[in-house]
């Protein structure tokens, strides 16, 4: 089938009470790995790209190999193309032409500009609101899902540095939605990007009780957590067993994500364990087999462990078996729907 909008995804998980992971993609064997998977488990999938991601993997490559998976090799998988921490109107816009079935404006940082200690300033709600507002116009138009961000993360990913992490008050959170129109909130209750969640020693902690406070006053929005990693103790291990220097790396318990998605999460967006995943399996081949030079030889184990890893987080967010629960929405109906409000 086409690409569906995302929020196809959402509401469906919403009603059933499950979690969907959102994966991101920056090549060819990652989107493999991500469609064999879903494939492999009857799930529905978010794929997503990050402004990065476009440039490095050229504008429109990606989009044309993820229209593939999901028109040509499995037809029967509901997939969604969306675009991660779209940072300006200008990606919205170019996303949408692409294709992208969703995007993500990240209106809680401004992405223009740096302050002194090279961070992204933190946007005042007003401004958020107001960028956001036009992406919501942009991408409906189209028929797109946006997802919103209201808090912030702490911890990196690409060059998205958070000017401090604030977490996302309840009250705010409604009044944003209200004013956007948005499908799809991230919520800030203390995960972060990177492979660096919690400090040595300390147990992670989540705000968890924030995901129930908005979830029962915003019940149709798709909650989103980002930085939701679970960094696995033997992907580590394996990196730095082979040569790698990844000390001291803590992720999010994955009973801990499941707790959230009980709770209303329902976008569970997952990077840095599929950087682990490629990285040990390469690793270990580069030490076991100095003598291979073959890239297939060293990117083929790199693609089963991604696809062995998210087999386990579509089993354990309780996507599994959902591929087939629901029609597709295409984004003309869509279109449709958001112009008669
Ligand atoms: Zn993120």
């Amino acid at each position: 089938m086409a690409l569906v909008p995302m929020k196809l995804i959402l509401d469906e998980a919403n009603k059933g009470g499950y979690g969907v992971g959102a994966f991101n993609v920056n090549n060819m064997e990652q989107l493999q790995a991500i469609c064999d998977a879903a494939a492999e488990t009857s799930s529905p999938v978010i794929i997503q790209v990050s402004r990065n991601a476009l440039q490095y993997a050229d504008k429109g490559l990606l989009a044309a190999m993820v229209r593939y998976m999901a028109e040509e090799k499995y037809p029967h998988i509901p997939m969604s193309l969306h675009l991660d921490h779209g940072p300006d109107i200008e990606t919205i816009k170019e996303c949408v032409a692409l294709g992208f079935t969703s995007v993500m404006i990240d209106g809680s940082l401004d992405y223009s500009t740096k302050d002194e200690k090279g961070s992204h300033p933190v946007r005042s709600f007003d401004d958020n609101v107001a960028i956001t507002k036009e992406a919501v116009e942009i991408a409906h138009a189209a028929g797109v899902t946006v997802e919103g961000e209201i808090g912030t993360l702490g911890g990196i990913e690409d060059d998205t540095v958070a000017g401090g992490v604030h977490l996302t008050e309840p009250d705010e959170a409604e009044e944003f939605v209200k004013q956007t129109g948005i499908d799809a909130l991230a919520i800030a209750i203390g995960t972060s990007h990177g492979a660096y969640k919690f400090p040595v020693g300390t147990e992670a902690k989540l705000a968890l009780d924030i995901v129930d406070d908005v979830h029962s006053r915003c019940p149709d929005i798709g909650l989103v957590m980002h930085g939701s990693s679970s960094v696995p103790a033997h992907m580590v291990e394996e990196v730095n067993k082979y040569g790698g220097k990844v000390p001291n790396a803590v992720g999010i318990p994955t009973n801990m994500i499941q707790d959230a998605i009980g709770r209303g999460m329902r976008k569970v967006n997952i990077d840095t364990d599929g950087r682990l995943a490629i990285t040990a399996a390469i690793r270990k081949v580069f030490v076991e087999n100095p003598a291979d030079f073959d890239g297939r030889k060293y990117l083929g184990p790199a693609r089963d462990a991604v696809r062995t890893w998210i087999i386990e987080e579509m089993k354990a967010f309780g996507t599994a078996g959902h591929a087939d629960d629901y029609k597709p929405v295409t984004l003309d109906d869509m279109k449709k729907l958001y112009a008669a409000g």
